[in-house]
């Protein structure tokens, strides 16, 4: 099989890390190495940041038609390369297919052309006051960071890249180094579009590495990241005391809260979803499902019936609901916590180790769609992110303690309520502490909406205006007359 080298997209061409380090990158699916991705070092930074920087004035000062004109170019450009974006990045990551068809790809295009528009129609606030009025001048921070996690890679990716340049920043990238494909892709793209060298900056390569170098750069205004709890801590620690700006979207271990008086059929194939959907790594699936304890036995029988059915196969393949997890590593630490959640007591109903779906797949990484009842509220297994196909389900008495459940972890990023009593909903999605809560739906996304998490699951907002706030610099002008 031959390996693509990728390349990292600095000053409008693709280079080599200065170092000439690669890393391995794996097609989960088939557990072999297929392309090699630069495990870039502070120099590639020094040189992406010297580009942005290059770049940064003439950026700011094109129109707002201009910089959103190249932006649509490039989404354009995600249309027309779509099969091609679909298959790398369910190759990378291990996604079905028929999932980056359905959501990933278009939503990169989605996203870019969204902050295109938005950013056009943006206006900032003005304050009249007697013989005078203040005004609020918005301005781009200058070269911004941008770090992403691997579980929806391009997409999440342009939900940051966008409205970081239509407000007139130049950026620097990192993708996660497990998942790099799309961003290369896109990188090429950004160059057929004709982005000015520069504006825009992909940079490769570890966390650690490459990572950490973004962080105490100097030339870096801001960060915006996405990823891990663990990791959001050290970032938040690390750029404060510098006084960056920065944006955290973190972990989350979502409650899906279900009443009796559901609509039950279309609740049901929901959850599903919820908790399967990108093999549970979506941080905004619902890991814990809070069930009414009347309608318990019903649903517990019901759910595990039908996880039972969901086919973990070929990515490629249309008929498979789940694809492989990310990474070996990923798929070891799935299978760990499936081993604490038995030995803290747990009652295992389906699922519970490695899918072989065999064929092309016999060395890939693959978990069963994997369902406890039974464990304490304050267990680990109820506590921590798992961030693959595991559920658990706990029966609750009424809305007062269904709340407390749901309230129950550090986290508090999104949560789902299922019922018919318009009030209740409301009730619970004040009582809830969550950025997200969905009423009887799940993972509707409206791009004009602030998105974010409470708790350990963030700091900040991203999403319509939010974007476009962090991404600028509030001044007020103060004039009398
Ligand atoms: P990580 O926190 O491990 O990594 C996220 C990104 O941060 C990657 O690009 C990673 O690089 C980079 N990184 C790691 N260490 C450092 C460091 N010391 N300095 C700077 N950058 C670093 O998360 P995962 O990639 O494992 O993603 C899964 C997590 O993301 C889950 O917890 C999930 O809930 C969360 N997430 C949150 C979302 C939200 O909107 N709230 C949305 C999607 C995911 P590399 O991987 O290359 O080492």
């Amino acid at each position: 099989m031959s390996v693509t080298q990728i390349k990292n997209y600095i000053g409008g061409e693709l280079h080599e890390p200065g170092s000439g380090d690669y890393l391995d990158n794996v097609n989960p699916a088939i557990g072999q190495v297929y392309s090699q991705v630069p495990n870039s070092h502070i120099d590639d930074i020094d040189a992406a940041v010297d580009a942005a920087e290059a770049a940064f004035s003439k950026w700011a000062r094109k129109s707002q038609a201009e910089r959103s004109t190249i932006l649509r170019r490039v989404a354009d450009l995600v249309d027309r390369d779509r099969d091609r974006l679909v298959t790398a990045e369910s190759d990378d990551n291990g996604k079905p297919l028929r999932l980056a068809r359905a959501v990933d790809i278009p939503r990169v295009a989605a996203n870019i052309r969204f902050y295109a528009g938005i950013a056009e129609g943006f206006s900032s606030e003005s304050y009249a006051m007697p013989r005078g009025i203040n005004y609020v001048l918005r301005q781009p921070l200058g070269v911004v960071g941008i770090i992403s996690p691997w579980n929806l890679p391009l997409y999440l990716l342009s939900w940051k890249i966008a409205p970081a340049l239509a407000m007139g920043n130049c950026v620097i990238a990192k993708p996660s180094e497990i998942t790099p494909m799309t961003a290369y892709l896109f990188s090429e793209l950004c160059i057929e579009a004709g982005m000015p060298p520069g504006v825009l900056n992909i940079v490769h390569g570890s966390g650690a590495t490459t990572g950490d170098a973004m962080l105490t750069h100097p030339g870096i205004k801001a960060i915006s990241f996405t990823g891990g709890t663990q990791t959001g801590e050290h970032i938040a620690r690390t750029v404060a005391p510098q006084f960056k700006k920065f944006s955290l979207e973190l972990g989350g271990k979502n409650p899906i809260v279900i009443f009796e008086d559901c609509e039950y059929e279309k609740m049901m194939e929901t959850t599903l979803q919820s908790s399967f959907a990108n093999q549970g790594q979506i941080c905004l699936c619902g890991s814990r499902v809070l069930v009414e304890r009347s309608m318990y036995e019903r649903f517990v029988d019901d759910f595990v019936e039908r996880s039972r059915k969901m086919r973990v196969g070929d990515p490629h393949e249309q008929s498979s609901d789940l694809g492989a997890v990310v990474s070996q590593p990923h798929q070891q630490k799935i299978l760990g916590c499936i081993e604490t959640a038995k030995q803290e007591g747990g009652q295992l109903h389906c699922g519970g180790g490695p899918a072989e779906p065999g064929g092309r797949c016999a060395d890939g990484f693959f978990v069963q769609p994997t369902v406890f009842t039974g464990l304490a509220t304050d267990s680990q297994t109820n506590q921590q992110e798992i961030f693959g196909p595991v559920v658990t389900i706990q029966p609750f008495d009424d809305e007062k303690h269904a709340a407390e459940l749901a309230n129950s972890t550090k986290y508090g990023l999104a949560a789902s309520v299922w019922t018919s009593d318009i009030g209740r909903g409301h009730r619970m999605a004040e009582w809830i502490d969550s950025g997200v809560v969905w009423v009887n739906c799940w993972m509707i996304r409206d791009l004009r909406t602030p998105f974010g998490g409470m708790k350990a699951s963030g700091l900040g907002r991203e999403g319509g205006m939010e974007s476009l706030r962090f991404f600028t610099e509030p001044k007020n002008v103060c004039v009398k007359y």
